[in-house]
């Protein structure tokens, strides 16, 4: 089938699970009712997408406070209580993060439970999210190894670790978010691109890693008026990937500034194009999803499309996104016809 569709990742949560409509969302409930909760939510993120038509669903990243800190918290090393302020991305924004005090190790499994539900509720393709080394050491202090690189790839044997056990729960495509890619081009040349390969070592399923211009808040917005008429991070990283093992990218297109010729440089991988807008509530309709993949394949071959979202939908509120999905999985039946 042509244009399977996706998401980033994320889905909004309901109110009675976390405080809706925010980043960092503190959580409703604690114990074990938040692991119930976490479960039920799973369970709905995964039927909302499959209502839509969407092809290779997410556990809606449900369990997890943030995409990075979700990760983190099962990691042993790492000081939560004594948390410091950090310029991230570049400095563009500040965050309060942990720091790492000790050797990494990760304190059993991370996303089990969920991956586990979502697995158990769904005959459709899972793709499973977890942030990528160069993201994650982006978004946290180092106290103890003194070498941030060296911290990286620390963070890559946790990641495959996980991710390995993920694939044995029935993940069909592992995704590692690296929206730093977009911000620290050299680094990815440099070792990125290294620390993620060995981030998804020995798996058999499907890879991708999703680079983008992040969620649809203030502060993104604000860089993203610094970027120019054009944006062109991607044409540096590219050429990077397409020499790597990972084969599948998925990035913004829809209302982006990115140049889609520069999909181009991705030579024989999947490319899943962002078609649906998050920094936006308007929703797309049917033909504006299919105008993105007739764009998009103008410079990758259609079997290689895959329609997704530009970027996680957490922030956003719930009908909004929920209409989007639709949106999303109309818009590809359209290009088929189209298309096909
Ligand atoms: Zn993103």
């Amino acid at each position: 089938m042509l244009f399977p569709t996706t998401i980033a990742g994320s889905l909004p949560k309901p109110a009675w699970l976390a405080e809706p409509n925010m980043l960092w969302a503190p959580w409703k409930q604690d114990g074990a009712a938040l692991a119930a909760a976490k479960r039920d939510a799973t369970l709905l993120a995964v039927k909302l997408q499959e209502d839509a038509g969407i092809d290779i669903v997410t556990e809606g990243e449900q369990a997890r406070q943030h995409f990075v800190h979700g990760f983190l918290e099962r990691v042993e090393g790492i000081d939560f209580s004594n948390k410091v302020e950090m310029g991230i991305r570049k400095d563009r924004y500040k965050a309060m993060v942990p720091q790492v005090v000790a050797p990494l190790r990760l304190r059993g499994r991370v996303h089990a439970d969920e991956a586990r539900q979502a697995r158990a509720h769904t005959k459709a393709k899972l793709k499973f999210t977890v942030p990528g080394p160069m993201t994650i050491i982006d978004t946290i202090a180092d106290r103890h190894y003194g070498d941030r690189v060296k911290m990286a790839f620390a963070f890559a044997d946790l990641l495959n670790e996980e991710v390995r056990a993920l694939e044995a729960d029935g993940v069909d495509m592992i995704q590692f978010d690296e929206p730093a890619f977009n911000v620290y081009m050299d680094e990815v040349r440099d070792w990125g691109i290294e620390a993620l390969q060995r981030a998804a070592k020995g798996l058999t399923c499907a890879t991708a890693v999703h680079i983008c211009y992040g969620y649809g808040i203030k502060a993104n917005t604000d860089w993203k008026e610094t970027l120019g008429r054009e944006w062109r991070q991607y044409e540096a990283t590219f050429p990077v990937i397409a020499r790597s093992t990972i084969q599948q990218v998925a990035i913004e297109c829809r209302n982006s500034h990115v140049p889609m010729e520069l999909m181009a440089l991705l030579e024989g991988k999947v490319v899943q194009a962002g078609v649906i807008d998050v920094a936006s509530d308007v929703i797309e309709t049917s033909e504006d999803v299919a105008a993105v993949i007739g764009e998009a394949m103008k410079h990758v071959p259609k079997k290689n499309i895959i329609a997704t979202t530009n970027c996680g939908m957490a922030p956003m509120r719930r009908e909004i996104a929920e209409a989007k999905l639709v949106a999303l999985g109309a818009g590809a039946r359209l290009a088929r016809k189209r298309f096909g």
